[in-house]
């Protein structure tokens, strides 16, 4: 029964606290949806074919001063939104770097919002804090981390990268910049990151005044990790030049090929030229968790900060971003201040703990309680051989593109990304017979064939990729992160790329 719309009993505050057997039904109803969607994910197209306008269409936009009854609202859900929406659970989405979701989170997501908790400090939401403390505890052992460090949830990677710049900044250019602004130094501040970071990490200098021309983008070697002589070099000649570096950022898997830079170099350039050194984690640092990726973080303690997304390769649901720096003093130093109406009052140490003196927000939401109940209630065993599968996934489709006849790969697999392109047999000889001055020609054809056999794959449905410009070529991009994908996938998206571009 639903009284929602219960003309007895209008009164605003019933429709807006109903009672427990109202919350019964409405979750009764909303769970037997959930379960419904989850049990089938893998029977969905990937993407819908739809448009903006044939959405709208569907959507009620009368600005709504009556209620509707929940039923409705649900269906609502279940015919459009589910309808019309990409599936990020499906094991064939291989799209950008995207996570599933899990049932556990998306019920801790549920029940954070009931407890409403706003974990900005201590005194706010004592328990609520002490499982974000507790789990960030956790992520720094799960990454190898120190176990002083500090750390926070936010929004995402970005917010993290962010941050962390914000942190290096504090550190290492003068202090006045925090008062006076940037234009208060004479030197301009100097970033460093490999030409594959994440433009994120620009985006950050921009915002922070750094300047998005301040991020020197250093190349890569064959493998798209950075080239160490070359940073060395451009610190060098900044040096020279009267700028100031103050940062280096090493990539932890990047986004387009998840080439992890040589972190323990880098950390030894960093402490020669007195460099933050912030590691950008947010797609490539829960592979920590695989063993036969575990070697690659053996320097990590070398950071000064690391970005983490939990909201990748924990497998949860947006949104869930993850910072940590080494040192609790430089966080602080960097975002703690004054006010009143912030100032913590008659509590002493851990209760005077607030989460807004180490990142740029106030209100926050509960986002630990997802990363808790997924790794209590999941547990790291499986949580690692999850990962180790998609490690695996992403090497099995390599070999059988390298045992094939019509695809190459772009670029080596290193974690869970996997570059390639169709080589139709035609372009094959002629880019085999080219001499140099046509070959850029072949190339150029082979770029379009290529976008145009993505276009078709997506449109398909069976299997979700995205594209990479590798040293100017056009890639087929795919990203196992999903407890959902098996081998026996990669051999579907194989067998749907031939398919799709025998019918071009
Ligand atoms: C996804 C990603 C980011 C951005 O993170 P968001 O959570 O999308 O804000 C930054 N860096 C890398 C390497 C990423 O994969």
């Amino acid at each position: 029964m639903d009284m929602i719309n219960d003309s007895k009993n209008p009164s605003p505050a019933h429709l807006l606290d109903p009672s427990p057997e109202q919350i019964r039904s409405w979750a009764n109803a909303a769970v037997e949806l959930m379960a419904e969607y989850l049990g089938t994910i893998r029977n969905r197209r990937v993407y819908p074919y739809t448009s903006s306008r044939q959405i709208r269409e569907r959507l009620d936009s009368s600005l709504p001063k009556e209620p509707v009854n929940f039923d409705e609202l649900l269906h609502t859900f279940r015919s459009t939104l589910i309808e019309l929406s990409r599936h990020n659970g499906h094991p064939r989405m291989f799209g950008y770097v995207q996570a599933p979701g899990t049932a556990i989170a998306a019920f801790a997501d549920l029940l954070s919002s009931t407890l409403n908790a706003n974990l900005t400090a201590w005194r706010s939401a004592p328990a609520a804090v002490e499982i974000e403390r507790l789990t960030i505890d956790w992520i720094k052992q799960i990454i190898g981390f120190d176990r002083d460090a500090a750390g926070l949830f936010v929004s995402g990677g970005s917010m993290a990268n962010m941050a962390a710049l914000a942190a290096a900044r504090r550190a290492k250019a003068p202090p006045e910049i925090q008062n006076k602004g940037a234009q208060s130094c004479a030197k301009a501040l100097r970033v460093y990151a490999s030409e594959e970071t994440h433009h994120t990490v620009a985006k950050a200098a921009a915002l922070l005044g750094i300047g998005h021309d301040n991020v020197r983008l250093i190349s890569v070697d064959e493998r798209y990790k950075i080239n160490l002589h070359e940073l060395v070099a451009a610190i060098e000649e900044d040096r020279t030049a009267g700028h100031l570096p103050i940062c280096v950022v090493a990539n932890a898997g990047t986004v387009a090929t998840g080439a992890f830079d040589p972190l323990s170099q880098i950390g030894e350039i960093a402490r020669r030229f007195n460099l933050w050194l912030h590691v950008d984690g947010a797609y490539g640092g829960f592979a920590a968790l695989a063993p036969s990726a575990r070697p690659l973080f053996a320097s990590i303690g070398e950071a000064d900060s690391v970005a983490l997304d939990p909201h990748k390769w924990l497998y949860l649901p947006v949104d869930c971003g993850c910072i940590l720096y080494r040192d609790p003093e430089a966080a602080r130093a960097t975002f703690a201040h004054e006010a009143e109406y912030t100032r913590v009052i008659g509590q002493e140490a851990d209760e005077a703990f607030a989460f807004w003196d180490y990142g740029p927000e106030l209100s926050r939401r509960f986002r630990a309680l997802k990363v808790w109940m997924l790794l209590k209630g999941v547990g790291l065993q499986a949580l690692s051989e999850a990962i180790e599968k998609d490690l695996a996934c992403a090497r099995h489709f390599e070999t059988l593109v390298q045992n094939s006849e019509d695809f190459e790969m772009l670029a080596p697999v290193e974690l869970s990304i996997f570059c390639s392109r169709h080589l139709p047999a035609g372009l094959k000889r002629a880019l085999a017979a080219a001499s140099p001055s046509v070959r850029e020609k072949i190339e150029e054809q082979l770029d379009a064939h290529n976008e145009r056999l993505l276009l078709a794959l997506q449109r398909d449905g069976s299997s979700y990729l995205s594209n990479a410009r590798l040293r100017g070529r056009f890639s087929l991009r795919g990203c196992v992160m999903n407890y959902r994908t098996t081998l026996r996938d990669m051999e579907i998206l194989l067998d749907d790329l031939r398919r799709v571009a025998a019918q071009l």
